[in-house]
């Protein structure tokens, strides 16, 4: 079972405009060991409404970075009825020098990764539990 914790956003001041920029960091659980984390980002007020985010998997029990670690970008958007999401290359993400992370991979690479399927459930969590998400895109 899958579980996020859910805590109080930051919010910035965008770079391009006086808008909030919102951003959120979540650790996942999975039958209660650590099992993910993943970062979104989202500005109130501008004119593409997406989030862009990552998610880390992998050995994040472990106090230092392992090359189990891996690390995939993606952003969510809405078409008129559906969520939609899609895998990013490394070089677009803007947490790409953020090492924690793992081994971030570029969109081609994900989509053959064993853990995609992983990515994909984790992101179908995102859509259905993570209100701030939901709420803006919404
Ligand atoms: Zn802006």
């Amino acid at each position: 079972m899958i579980e996020i914790e859910f805590e109080e956003p930051n919010i910035y001041d965008c770079e391009c405009c006086s808008n909030k920029t919102v951003r959120l960091t979540r650790f996942v659980y999975k039958d209660d060991d650590a099992y993910a984390v993943y970062y979104c980002q989202y500005t109130i007020g501008h004119k593409d409404k997406v989030v862009t985010g990552v998610i880390s998997l992998g050995e994040w029990w472990e106090e230092s970075v392992s090359p189990e670690r891996v690390a995939f970008p993606f952003r969510i958007w809405t078409d008129e009825s559906n969520y939609q999401i899609g895998l990013m290359d490394k070089e677009d993400c803007i947490w790409k020098d953020i090492e924690i992370l793992g081994n971030m991979l570029d969109r081609e690479v994900a989509l053959k990764h064993k853990w995609i399927k992983e990515v994909f459930q984790l992101t179908d969590h995102i859509v259905d539990e993570d209100q701030y998400i939901i709420d803006y895109l919404e």
